[in-house]
């Protein structure tokens, strides 16, 4: 690989150093750490290129697509599905250079940044001129607004206020080819299939995300919570349906299963039975208290009040479980730990976390709660965690995806509802796609015909 001229193309902004290679060699896959325990040695990317600027960036893919080198997008590398995951030889982009925030427009309610820039710098800034974008992934910390679109990511108050398609407005790409395209930003628009959708949840395989202009919202003047038990799972979603079809959303709606609810309960020394269902409402005081008026009526009629706490201690706890103990859990011989979401529609929510459920306790124990609602279904978020024999955990991860990726997709549901496809899921993208698949792979042949960008991975 002709790599060395890149130091002349993009001189200081090439590292070849070890230590860089390694960070870059991939991103939080739960199997890449379970690989690294085992001793296995990681294929290293063989530079690091931090872009200070969309030339920069053109430069490289330019260049790239002349050579037919593979060029791999890192934002925060926070990704649960390997796919910043080095496969062959290939550069790693690092986008965290571009992070600064270009406009805000206080009249239009939107924000324009560059896709480098990590959450809470994102954030932090919003809230003092009085915004939020009320995105909160439980790696806002870590990861990065490019990687959030590349994902399609979805954050803890979803259900209030959309994921990352509901607030992402327009985009700066850099093509393979090293063009830039631009798309309007509007609040809406109908010119043909949007090309915003093109590049949500794209993974790196068609162009970089450079630049993204999103809605942002007015700081809540008010936050309230409740908490309920509900003795079995289906009345606590009939609940939760009811609320929604009536067109009522509060900002988070989380409901436990009873494995995750004794684990959740016993952080705060509360002792109830059940299935643990807590709620944030936020926004204007009218409006919270007739929201949480409504709620309090519905779920009064088969749960048991537990208060505000359970709900408003998740709140302040919210980013406990973070990427440092899940690394912690798996520096551990033998242990295994992964997360998997899913999701349906109402008709089939039941039917998919018992299907689902069945199949992995058969292999480990499994713990689940349902965090994204819909007016016209919800999301499932199963955790497994146990041990084995340290020369299994491969097989053991394995065979948990294997069988929870076929019951899902037996049952109907998506295989993904926002960690997003990767090298983890690639094995069944396209039985769930079916001829959509076709379809992307030819505009991913027509965009980048020379595969450089990510490949291998989602497209
Ligand atoms: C502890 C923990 C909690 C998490 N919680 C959530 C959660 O609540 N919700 C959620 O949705 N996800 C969650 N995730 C998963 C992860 O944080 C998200 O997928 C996140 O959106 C990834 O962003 P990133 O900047 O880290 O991207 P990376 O991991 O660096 O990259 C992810 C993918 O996007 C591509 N990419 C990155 N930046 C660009 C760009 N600018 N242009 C083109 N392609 C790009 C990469 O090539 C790769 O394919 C969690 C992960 C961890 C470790």
């Amino acid at each position: 690989m002709p790599i060395n001229i890149l130091k002349t193309l993009l001189p200081g902004k090439v590292s070849f150093e070890e230590k860089d290679l390694l960070f870059h060699a991939g991103d939080f896959w739960p199997r890449k750490l379970l690989i690294q325990r085992l001793g296995q040695k990681l294929i290293l990317p063989k530079a690091v290129v931090r872009p200070q600027s969309v030339e920069d960036i053109q430069t490289l893919l330019t260049w790239a697509n002349k050579e037919k080198v593979a060029v791999i997008p890192y934002g925060g590398g926070s990704g649960v599905c390997g796919g910043t995951q080095v496969l062959e030889e290939s550069v790693s982009l690092d986008l965290r250079g571009l992070n600064k925030i270009l406009e805000i427009d206080e009249n239009s309610s939107t924000v324009r940044a560059q896709a480098g820039i990590l959450g809470p710098d994102l954030e932090d800034v919003l809230n003092k001129k009085g915004f939020t974008l009320n995105h909160f992934p439980a790696s806002f910390h870590i990861s990065t607004l490019g990687g959030w679109i590349s994902t399609r990511a979805s954050g803890q108050l979803s259900t209030g206020f959309g994921s990352i398609e509901d607030i992402l407005l327009a985009l700066k790409v850099v093509l393979p080819n090293g063009h830039l395209l631009e798309t309007k930003l509007t609040p809406r628009s109908s010119t043909g299939p949007s090309l915003n959708h093109l590049f949500l949840g794209s993974e790196g395989t068609l162009g970089v995300i450079v630049e993204a202009t999103c809605q942002m919202y007015r700081v809540p003047s008010e936050r309230e919570f409740l908490s309920f038990s509900f003795q079995t799972l289906s009345e606590a979603l009939l609940a939760i349906r009811t609320l929604v079809q009536k067109n009522i959303f509060p900002a988070v709606i989380r409901l436990y299963d009873e494995v995750d609810t004794q684990m959740a309960l016993s952080e705060i020394g509360l002792q109830a039975s059940g299935n643990l269902l807590v709620l944030m409402f936020q926004g204007e005081k009218e409006m919270v208290e007739a929201q949480k008026s409504v709620a309090q009526k519905i779920f009064s009629q088969k749960g048991l009040s537990l208060g505000e706490k359970p709900a408003s201690h998740w709140w302040e706890h919210r980013f406990d479980l973070n990427e440092k103990k899940v690394a912690q859990i798996l520096s551990q011989e033998g242990m295994i730990l992964d997360t998997l979401e899913v999701a349906t529609t109402w008709n089939h929510l039941e039917t998919l976390y018992l299907e689902m459920k069945k199949v992995i306790e058969s292999e480990i124990t499994v713990l689940a709660h349902f965090s994204h609602f819909y007016m016209t279904g919800g999301s499932i978020y199963f955790t497994f965690v146990g041990s084995t024999e340290e020369k299994e955990v491969l097989n053991k991860y394995d065979a948990v995806w294997d069988k929870a990726m076929e019951a899902c997709l037996k049952v109907g549901g998506t295989i993904s509802h926002h960690h997003g496809i990767g090298l983890l899921k690639k094995k069944w993208i396209q039985k769930e796609l079916q001829e959509g698949w076709s379809v992307l792979s030819q505009i991913k042949k027509t965009i980048d015909p020379n595969a450089i960008l990510n490949p291998k991975k989602l497209l």
